[in-house]
């Protein structure tokens, strides 16, 4: 699909350009150029610049290391090609999939959004209720950040422009309450999926963790099984330094994937291997941008030929 290749390409434009930025002065590694140490030596430091980590970059260069000891005549495609071959293995079972939603349901399937302030959960819950919405699955949102009183009001305004339906209270209510009434919203009106927007909090402060300990608990008397999915949201923009924090929210509350956002904002986007090879956790969806659409589900093929610059 070229189109989402594209939002892939763009998105990450700047971590590419980090990847080619050593390499850029002899027409790029992935131009056709033959391959010297020099090269060699400069590629290893951008990837480690993108925040790929010294385990994967060791691992991508070996191999390419070990293709041009056989043959220096190897060139910048040929490199390209092996290092996205290492990368792609590496990321093996990185793509979280939801499986078949129906367009109606008794219960809904339900997906709780976690993470510090700012790391975009409450435009996440918005985009991810459109992309749902527009796959023919009428969602509802939950508006259970509470806390912060600008929250109800940014969810509000993006429900309405993406006519989204949102159950929401006051600010400083009992975000468990409402957790509990977009449930029973969600059930009413036969929707399979409910999207909770929950409080940023510091993945320190333990009575605030307290609180998406008691959503889980009010939802589980409904639904044994619910929230089926524990997303941790995560600005991607801070690279690898949030791996300690994903760390204390899967430790405390079970998470079952991830969302990585501001990917366009950083030549930094290799820290997503890191992430999801430090905690197995498969990667949902990744945002590229502030539109509804710049949300996309992860694809370990787009994000790796992006990075490489394998594809128009
Ligand atoms: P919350 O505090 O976790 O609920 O974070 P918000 O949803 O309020 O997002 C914080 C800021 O990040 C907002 O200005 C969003 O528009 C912005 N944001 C969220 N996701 C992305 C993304 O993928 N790319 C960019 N560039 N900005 C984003």
């Amino acid at each position: 699909m070229l189109s989402l290749f594209k939002k892939f390409k763009d998105g990450l434009q700047k971590t590419a350009a980090a990847v080619f930025k050593a390499v850029g002065k002899l027409g790029g590694i992935f131009g056709n150029k033959q391959l010297d140490d020099a090269m060699i030596e400069e590629l290893e430091e951008a990837l480690i610049g993108a925040d790929f980590g010294v385990e994967t970059t060791d691992e991508i260069m070996a191999e390419i290391k070990k293709a041009y000891a056989k043959d220096k005549t190897l060139r910048g495609q040929a490199a390209a090609e092996i290092g996205a071959s290492v990368l792609k293995g590496i990321l093996v079972g990185s793509e979280g999939r939801l499986s078949e939603l129906p367009t109606e349901a008794d219960k809904p399937v339900v997906i709780a959004l976690i993470g510090v302030n700012g790391s975009g959960k409450t435009t996440t819950t918005a985009k991810l209720g459109y992309a749902f919405k527009r796959d023919g699955r009428e969602p509802v949102l939950g508006a259970c950040d509470t806390f912060r009183a600008a929250a109800n009001e940014q969810i509000k305004v993006w429900s309405e422009r993406l006519g989204l339906e949102l159950v929401s209270s006051h600010q400083g209510a009992d975000a468990a309450a409402v957790a509990f009434d977009a449930w029973s919203s969600a059930v009413a009106r036969r929707r399979p999926i409910l999207v909770l927007d929950t409080a940023g909090r510091l993945h320190t402060k333990t009575n605030l963790l307290n609180e998406l300990v008691k959503i889980r608990r009010v939802l589980e008397k409904k639904d044994a099984t619910a929230p089926q999915h524990r997303w941790l949201v995560l600005d991607g923009s801070l690279g690898s330094n949030s791996i300690e924090q994903a760390r204390v929210f899967h430790r405390e509350f079970g998470l079952t994937g991830l969302i990585i956002t501001k990917l366009d904002g950083t030549s930094r986007g290799g820290a997503l291997v890191g992430i999801f090879r430090e905690l197995k956790l498969p990667i949902y969806f990744t945002g590229f941008g502030e539109q509804p659409e710049d949300l996309q589900p992860f694809s370990i093929e787009n994000y790796v030929d992006a990075v490489f610059g394998l594809k128009e």
